[in-house]
């Protein structure tokens, strides 16, 4: 037999090693606007079109390249930040690897254009899946430009596998923030689709983060600060009550890199111990220096995890450290002194707590859209008149095989005898013909409140009510582009708009389902849904908001139902489409017969 391995061509292995690099617009991001602090830049900029499928563009005033370096710098393994191994040891650059630029140029369309402070004239190269298109001399300004197009071009099954503009632009947005709050001294905007989504100012780290996340963010903010020989932390925690159903806003950078670390979030989270409700996230912001021949960095192809030499004492000065913040700022609760002393640290506690109060976290009451108080109220779903009949003729035509749950239930009471009892503020449980169906109440109405947004939103016939005064609210820019980018969904939801700032939203009105007052948290939470990215290009954003909408809105456990209430949550579960599963596909009710009930008795 023949020999048959043959080395791959270049640009085959590096299409390959740009898997690793490049998964999505958002990685050619970090790369590019990493290179450009590398090359000691002051003002970097970002230019986004389509959430990064069109153009990635990094301009910045940094050192540039020579016409020599231009060429080479897309050359697999070139690097100028490490020459030996052992450098490696030793890095203060956020690149090293020297795969990048190659990995980049090899699946998209790139214009190059660079100059030195020293020569006259910058280069300009263009290149294509790796091939050089052209060098030129060019009249350019001090610093490179770096522009991506069309990523992915030809390898079409990574673009398809892309997700929507808005999936994709919140990852854009992820890595943008962490850069720029890694560097709050470098000068950063953001533009998209040429909105101007970000302008932020060299500063201070409080700076940077009530600038990326809006000045509500500046009241949250416990300051962070402490000095031992292995480390350095600085940085702050968001105060217990401010803290988030969902993970977020939680940032960790080391030596200016922004890492994932489970195991230090740990310590975080126990420095909180007894201050969080079940299942929030503490907020945090949290800049670590340790000596850089202490981690290893080259663990990981994208670098956002490391290695530390010192993981158990990084854990426990991290934990103490917070902890005697959160404790100095009156807010921790009594001093445990059953702590591990494990855990210890070198310094002592300063015993301020004595003031200590243990703060509450306000929950919002519970919403309940049956109550019958207000005869304006028109947050009813209940009472508003519902399209009973179009439901009820949707559900029979689409789905014979379900019409059964119709005729499930008696007809022939006409006498008024109890026919729905609520169990434990929980279930509500109801008489049919063969015996009892036992409805979760909080599934139950999301699957009606589902069912009611989906129509709304896709027939597009938006049911709003105009706020008599349009109510204001502060976003952060990212969360501001996120709601731009589903507007007009949202508009068919029910929503109209009047003003988007750069931090701010004007709402004038709102879908009748809606109460004022709820404004706030729907729109929060159907950011977290999309944050959570689940959806592959078949969910529409038409899906997750009604999904996120009705988790938002319905009843939950614990409420009390009046008769009349159960009876509509009753008639309302079962006009609907797919009556037995909520929208999250949690079964909605279960049915007794009255077989099984005898079966309990004769067992
Ligand atoms: P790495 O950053 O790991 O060295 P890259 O492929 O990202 O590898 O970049 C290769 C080289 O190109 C860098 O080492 C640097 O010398 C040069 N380079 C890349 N981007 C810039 C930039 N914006 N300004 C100046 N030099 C750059
Ligand atoms: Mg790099």
């Amino acid at each position: 037999m023949s020999d048959i391995i043959q080395l791959l061509p270049d640009h085959v292995a590096n299409q390959i090693a740009a898997g690793e690099v490049v998964q999505r617009p958002a990685s050619v991001v970090k790369e590019l606007l990493e290179n450009a602090i590398d090359a000691g830049a002051t003002n970097i900029k970002l230019l986004i079109k389509d959430a990064g499928k069109t153009l990635i563009q990094v301009i910045d005033d940094g050192k540039g390249m020579s016409a020599t370096d231009a060429r080479m710098s897309f050359e697999r393994h070139a690097t100028s930040k490490i020459q030996k191994a052992e450098d490696l040891f030793n890095l203060c650059t956020k690149g090293f690897r020297g795969e990048a630029l190659a990995s980049i140029a090899a699946i998209a369309h790139v214009e190059l254009k660079t100059k030195t402070p020293e020569e006259e004239l910058g280069t300009c190269i263009k290149i294509e899946g790796s091939k050089i298109v052209s060098q030129d001399f060019i009249a350019t300004a001090k610093g490179t430009s770096l522009a991506v197009k069309n990523l992915f071009y030809n390898i079409p099954a990574r673009r398809n596998f892309l997700k929507s503009d808005t999936v994709e632009t919140r990852h854009i947005i992820d890595e943008f923030q962490r850069v720029a709050l890694a560097h709050p001294e470098i000068s950063f905007l953001l533009h998209h689709n040429n909105n101007e989504v970000y302008h932020l100012k060299g500063g201070n780290f409080r700076q940077r983060i009530v600038a990326v996340f809006g000045s509500k963010m500046n009241e949250k903010l416990v300051p962070i600060n402490e000095t031992t020989d292995i480390l350095t932390i600085e940085g702050f925690v968001a105060k217990p009550e401010f803290s988030k159903r969902k993970r977020g806003e939680q940032f960790f950078f080391v030596n200016n890199r922004f890492i994932k670390s489970s195991y230090l979030n740990h310590a975080v989270v126990n420095a909180f111990d007894g201050l969080l409700e079940q299942g929030a996230h503490p907020s945090y912001f949290l800049y670590l220096t340790v000596p850089a021949n202490s981690i290893d960095i080259n663990i990981h192809p994208t670098k956002t995890e490391i290695k530390f030499d010192n993981e158990k004492a990084l854990y426990a000065m991290l934990r103490a450290t917070v902890k005697h913040s959160l404790g100095q700022y009156n807010v921790a609760p009594v001093l445990d002194f059953n702590r591990d002393a494990n855990l210890d640290t070198p310094y002592h506690f300063k015993s301020t707590s004595k003031t200590a109060s243990v703060p509450k976290i306000s929950v919002d009451p519970d919403f309940n859209p049956f109550k019958e108080s207000n005869p304006k109220d028109t947050s009813n779903t209940f009472k508003r008149e519902k399209q009973t009949e179009s439901w009820e003729a949707l559900y029979t035509s689409v789905d014979t095989s379900q019409t059964t749950t119709e005729s499930l239930f008696e007809h022939q009471e006409a006498e008024k005898t109890k026919k729905t009892f609520q169990i434990q503020r929980k279930y509500v449980m109801s008489l049919i013909k063969s015996g009892v169906v036992l409805i979760n109440q909080s599934l139950a109405h999301q699957r009606i409140l589902y069912e009611q947004f989906l129509e709304s939103i896709t027939v597009k016939e938006a049911n709003s009510q105009q706020l008599l005064f349009p109510v204001k609210i502060s976003f952060s820019s990212a969360e501001i582009e996120m709601i731009y980018t589903i507007k007009t969904e949202l508009e068919n939801a029910g929503f109209s708009f009047d003003e988007f700032t750069k931090d701010s939203i004007t709402i004038k009105g709102i879908p009748v389902s809606v109460t004022e007052s709820k404004i706030n948290i729907i729109l929060e939470e159907l950011l977290n849904e999309i944050n959570l990215e689940v959806p592959d290009s078949s969910f529409s954003h038409f899906d997750i908001m009604a999904k996120s909408f009705a988790k938002t809105l319905s009843i939950k456990t614990g409420t009390l139902l009046s008769e009349k209430e159960q009876e509509s949550l009753v008639n309302d579960l079962f006009s609907c489409k797919e009556p037995s599963v909520s929208p999250f596909g949690k079964a909605t009710f279960k049915t007794l017969t009255l077989l099984q009930i005898d079966n309990l008795f004769n067992s």
